[in-house]
Parts: structure tokens; sequence; C-alpha cells
């Protein structure tokens, strides 16, 4: 089999395609031929060390594919059963996903439905059930409520505005580019603000006539963190979920009693998909989406796996809109 491995962390240069064995599946595990790999803002992270795996390590934490082989103890699963997981601990017990071959917990994997491609799959694990899960757990959205999304044309954005519209809620977007104001409007989101152009604090207190929102979904981080307190009306959420600008630096918790007695958390998938009844709950209803048609899943761009790199580069260059797919 074959792998993009890191052996030490640093810019992309550090992802080498590597000959290793073929592993076989243990007590409770899969053997997976992986047909396609979802490509996330995380496995940067992991490269370039913020977050930290034992090296040598495989990148990429989700996937989908075909059972090849079933170890003992690994009831539900069949050889030949079309598959997708996702793993976000990095922690090197569960094989990287950027690769032809990985072996699986059955815990964490999820049997597919049928009229869902491998790439739709691999594209929704991670970025879908994160969007469900901060649109119907962390902020229960309503309809009448308003949110806000930064990287509304992202792989996660562009899914965050369609799920808030399913909710009967209010959307408005940042984005950095006409274009991508484009995408995140097909996605639904009513208003769209160019951050990188307009006060988007200013702009969300005048697109809610003053109030504020009710909840700022915020992957960006450092560059955005302020303002999107800021955006908040009174007793309002800001999720932070992720640090694409980098990492939020510590703050002093009174600004949220100056703001409005204001939420913040700091959510991340993992405790939302904790047990395997609440996987198999939330993967399901964003699979059974893509297989209705419900949810559209854009697939910005594909790479062969051999060219992850280059993928890492669009990705940290915010070239990107959707979601990235590394295809084996
Ligand atoms: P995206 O497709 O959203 O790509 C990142 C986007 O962030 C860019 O396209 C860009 O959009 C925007 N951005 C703003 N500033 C920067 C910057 N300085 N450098 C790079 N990008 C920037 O990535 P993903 O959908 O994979 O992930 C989005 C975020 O969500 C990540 O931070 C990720 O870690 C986080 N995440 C968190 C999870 C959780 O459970 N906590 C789970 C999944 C993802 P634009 O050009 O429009 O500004």
């Amino acid at each position: 089999m074959h792998a993009i491995q890191i052996t030490e962390t640093g810019g992309p240069e550090v992802m080498k395609w590597t000959e290793l064995a073929t592993p076989e599946p243990g007590p409770g595990e899969i053997l997976v031929r992986i047909e396609a790999a979802g490509v996330n803002f995380i496995d940067v992270y992991f490269r370039k060390g913020i977050y930290k795996m034992p090296l040598p390590a495989t990148l990429g934490v989700e996937a989908a594919g075909v059972v090849e082989k079933v170890g003992s103890e690994s009831t539900g699963f069949r050889s030949g059963d079309r598959v997708a997981w996702t793993d976000r601990s990095g922690s090197g017990a569960f094989g990287g996903s950027y690769a032809t071959h990985v072996v699986v917990p059955v815990a964490r994997a999820v049997i597919l439905p049928a009229s869902v491609e491998p790439r739709m799959a691999a594209a929704v694990m991670l970025q879908g059930m994160t969007a469900h899960y901060l649109t119907r757990s962390t902020f229960v959205l309503r309809a009448g409520q308003t949110c806000l999304v930064h990287a509304a044309a992202g792989g996660v954005g562009l899914l965050l505005c369609q799920m808030a519209k399913m909710a009967g809620a209010r959307v408005i977007g940042t984005v950095s580019t006409e274009e991508k104001a484009a995408l995140a409007r097909g996605a639904g989101a009513d208003d769209v603000i160019l951050y990188t152009q307009q006060d988007f604090e200013a702009e969300a207190r005048r697109l809610t006539g003053g109030r504020g929102v009710d909840v700022v979904y915020d992957s960006v981080g450092k560059t955005t963190f302020d303002k999107s307190l800021g955006s908040l009306a009174p007793r309002g959420m800001l999720a932070l979920f992720g640090g694409s600008s980098g990492t939020v630096p510590p703050f002093d918790p009174q600004l949220l009693n100056a703001k409005g007695s204001l939420f913040l958390t700091r959510p991340n998938l993992a405790h939302y998909v904790a047990t395997r009844d609440e996987l198999v709950a939330r993967a399901g209803e964003v699979l059974s989406w893509v297989a209705s048609g419900t949810l559209k899943v854009r697939i910005g761009a594909t790479f062969p796996l051999r060219e992850a790199a280059e993928a890492h580069r669009a990705l940290e260059g915010r070239a990107t809109t959707g979601k990235l797919v590394l295809l084996p």
C-alpha cells in the first residue's frame, strides 16, 4: 500500500509518498481500500505540529472506501461493504486516511447508503457532521434567528449555510472574494459580507437593525474573534470552532459581560460523536440529506493522492471553495 507520510512537522514539502506494508485488521477492526479521502484544515494543523501526533505518521482523518478484510469480533461489517469514517484524534491509534488502505475500528465506521458516492461521503463525514452539531446541538438554530457564518464558501461554511437555512434561520455569511460570495448565496446565505473589504461587525449590526446576531459560527479565529463577539445580540453565542487564521490569544472573560452576557464555546466534533449512537444518528442524518439531494455538496477540487501537498498549499492559501478530495 501507499500513503502520504510525514516524518517531521513543517510545510507541505514534508508530505512524502511512502510505500508501507498493508496492515492486518485486528479484533474489532476492518481493512478498507480507500476510494476517496477528505482534506480538512485539521490536517494542516497536524502537519505543522500545532496539533501533536506521534511521528512518522500518515496524515488524514476522513475517507470512504470498500471493506477488504474483516477482523475478528467486527460484527455488522462484511467484505465488500461500502463504508466511511472520520477520526479527529490524530493519536496514531487510528491510521491516517491519506492512503490507499487503512485499518479502521468498526466502532467509528458507518455503512454508506447505496446512492452516496465515495467522494461525496468523504466530503461530508467531518465537515457535514460539524455543520450538523453546530446548528443542531451547540446552538440549536430556530426559525426567526440570525446566524453569522465566517468563511461561508469553505468546506464547513457552505454546509453550515444550508443547514442553517434548513432550520429556518437567517444567514449572514462572510467571504474574501466576489466569487466566494456567489457560492455562499447559492448555499442559501441571505446576506454576504466581504470581510476583507468591509467591517463585518458594523455590517452585521446594520443588517440586524442594530440588534446583533444570535450566534456566530467562527472558524477563522485570530483575525475575527473580537469583532465576532461585537456582532452578537445580548445573550448570544460565539461558537469558535477553528482557527484558520491562527489561534485566538488569551482574553478577559469580563468582555462577555461588557458585550451583553455572551456565551463562548470552543467545540470539537469528537465530543459530539463520542458514542456509537450519536455517531450513527448524526452521520445517518447527514448522509440521508446527501442521498436525497437536500444537502448539496460542492467538491471544489480533487487531487491525486500523490499530490496531497498541492491540496494543502491551496487550502492554506485561501484559494479553495467547498471540499477538497484526494483520490488514490
Ligand atoms: P475551509 O474550506 O473553510 O478553508 C478555510 C477558509 O478560511 C479559507 O478558504 C478562507 O476563506 C478562510 N480564512 C480566513 N482567514 C484565513 C487565513 N489567514 N488562512 C487561511 N484561510 C483563511 O476549511 P475547512 O472547512 O476544512 O475548515 C474550516 C475551519 O473549521 C478550520 O479552522 C477547521 O479547523 C475548523 N473545523 C473545526 C471542527 C471542529 O469540530 N471544531 C471540525 C471541522 C473543521 P475566505 O477566503 O472566504 O476568507
